[in-house]
């Protein structure tokens, strides 16, 4: 049955503590509301048990990101748009970044909150598995004053947690002590946005001497609430991994969870996911730590020289060497983009230019580092027909007249006809937005480069 809205009262105090002497003058019968994404669910569904609602949108205490010494406090009220574009968050608690990127859709990363994706309390919650692994702690702030819980353990059982009817959350706070660890998170559903998980993996590894030196492994979905997999941890940790180590890995991940059947998926489904995902990150946390162990170790001069490909700027790659070490691609993606968004325009303008043009083979003795992943990021358009090619070749050659410097667009899987449509479509900007434009591109491409370079897809070596 549809709500009816004069049965509800909303009230918005605007401060913390007239929110929570209401609270505890009535306790339970005030409801918060922040962002309201679930809440209004359950009021459109006629499902909403409260009456009265008070909201904490917005609240100032509740929007704060501090930083001290031991951990990161982050605000019950930030919202997923907040955490994404926050460099630190990005940069150290790379799990709850991506957590909020696959958060429903932009609106609604816009309005949903870390805090109400806690107190909702649905075992497939996106970013509860992440605050397992980062061992946070939340602070709960009524007029009795502040208590700190830790996050495993507060949620009981399905939907229950251990607030007190007259309790806020206030923060989240985050040790820095995973600090070097390899990430890994997958969201497992029918659609990258706005579908609710099937599974859900987040998950810290570390690996010294060729041995699982510690491992924290969390999903969602799979539970009431959301599991650490404690079994799974305690046998890889302190072994080597290989395929008996993976095979036996899955077999106890599937076995030590407690999927249920539901419209989204089978409990079957579910275990079998579950083994896939615990390898996957195995796998992943194996070679990628390969990579980057060595690379982190490198001379300075070497490490810019190894990764300056990637993005083709020296203050970019200067910048990546400078926040080294990093622990996975996590991380690695994080602070490329904070770099790129310090670069100057002559910085962009180096970048640009060490690539070759789009669909010209002949390329610039300056972009010989980048040619291997040029190539295969233009592959569709050497494989375009004769006439489309000389159309580019002519486009490109407008589009250098008119701009002073070639074309840059992120050219991976896109067909050649559509490289020309953007491009003809792209000249009829003014020089400011298409730099911006361009500038983003070379963004995008420097991350699909990343993760070729941790894949160990281009051997950078080859091309010094
Ligand atoms: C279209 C759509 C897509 C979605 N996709 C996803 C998804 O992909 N992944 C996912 O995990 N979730 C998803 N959600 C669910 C929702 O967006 C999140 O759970 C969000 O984090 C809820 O935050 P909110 O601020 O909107 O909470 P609200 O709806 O305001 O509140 C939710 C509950 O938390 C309580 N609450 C909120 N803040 C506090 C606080 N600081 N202290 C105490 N209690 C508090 C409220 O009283 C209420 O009980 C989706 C929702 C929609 C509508």
């Amino acid at each position: 049955m549809r709500s009816n809205p004069s049965d509800y009262e909303m009230i918005a105090p605007g401060n913390l503590p007239a929110i929570v002497s209401l609270l505890a003058a009535e306790p339970g019968v005030w409801l918060p509301i922040a962002g309201g994404t679930d809440v209004m669910v359950l009021y459109a569904a006629g499902k909403l048990p409260a009456r009265k609602l008070v909201s904490i949108w917005n609240l100032p205490e509740l929007r704060r990101v501090e930083v001290t010494a031991d951990e990161i406090r982050i605000g019950a009220g930030c919202t997923y748009s907040d955490l994404r574009a926050h460099d630190l968050i990005g940069r150290e608690f790379p799990l709850l970044s991506s957590a909020a990127s696959w958060t429903g859709g932009i609106a609604n990363q816009n309005r949903g909150t870390l805090g109400g994706n806690i107190v909702n309390a649905s075992p497939a919650a996106d970013s509860l598995p992440a605050l397992l692994v980062y061992d946070a702690q939340v602070t709960a702030v009524s007029v009795r004053g502040e208590r700190r819980l830790r996050y495993a353990g507060f949620h009981t059982g399905y939907k229950k947690t251990l607030l007190a009817p007259d309790e806020l959350i206030r923060s989240v706070c985050l040790p820095w002590r995973f600090s070097g660890y390899f990430s890994h998170a997958r969201k497992v559903g029918a659609r990258n946005a706005q579908a609710i998980s099937k599974v859900c993996i987040a998950a810290l590894g570390r690996v010294a001497q060729g041995v699982v030196e510690d491992i924290r492994i969390a999903m969602g979905s799979v539970a009431p609430v959301p599991l650490r997999l404690a079994e799974t941890e305690r046998l890889v940790k302190g072994r080597a991994i290989d395929s008996d180590l993976l095979l036996l890995a899955a077999k106890t991940a599937a076995g030590e969870i407690r999927p249920l059947d539901d419209i989204r998926s089978t409990a079957r489904y579910r275990a079998t996911v579950t083994g896939n995902l615990v390898v996957e990150f195995l796998t992943r946390l194996k070679s990628e730590h390969g990579v980057l162990a060595r690379w982190n170790a490198l001379p300075v001069d070497e490490a810019i020289k190894e990764i300056l490909p990637c993005c083709g700027s020296h203050a970019w790659a200067r910048g990546m060497v400078a926040r080294r070490p990093f622990a996975g691609e996590a991380s690695l993606l994080a602070s490329s983009n904070e770099v790129c968004r310090s670069l100057t325009r002559s910085d962009w303008m180096e970048a640009f230019q060490s690539h070759p043009r789009i669909g010209e083979s002949r390329r610039p003795q300056s972009a010989a580092r980048s040619a291997a992943w040029s190539a295969q990021e233009q592959k569709n358009v050497g494989d375009a027909a004769d006439a489309v090619k000389m159309e580019l070749a002519s486009a490109n050659r407008e589009y250098e007249k008119r701009f002073g410097r070639i074309f840059i667009v992120c050219a991976t899987s896109k067909s050649a006809a559509e490289i020309l449509d953007i491009l003809r479509q792209r000249l009829t900007n003014d020089d400011e937005t298409e730099f911006h434009q361009a500038a983003e591109q070379q963004r995008q491409i420097t991350g699909i480069r990343l993760r070729k370079w941790l894949k160990h897809e281009v051997y950078l070596d080859s091309y010094s």
